[in-house]
């Protein structure tokens, strides 16, 4: 496994909601509250610019 989104979360920079906030609050469960968008988001929905750099989509086999 990759490291965990809340490890992620924890790098400020990284994790953006799909409306590119940074305003992220990590919750109890897979899911991250957006300040900004006033909604709550799954892991799987957020960006995670560190892989965005990379020009891969973070999918590994
Ligand atoms: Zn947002």
């Amino acid at each position: 496994m990759s490291r965990s989104v809340s490890e992620k979360l924890g790098e400020g920079w990284r994790m953006m909601c799909p409306e590119n906030h940074h305003t992220l609050e990590d919750q109890v469960g897979p899911t991250v509250y957006c300040e900004q968008c006033n909604c709550a988001y799954r892991y799987d929905d957020l960006i995670d610019k560190a892989e965005l750099g990379s020009g891969k989509r973070g999918y590994r086999h």
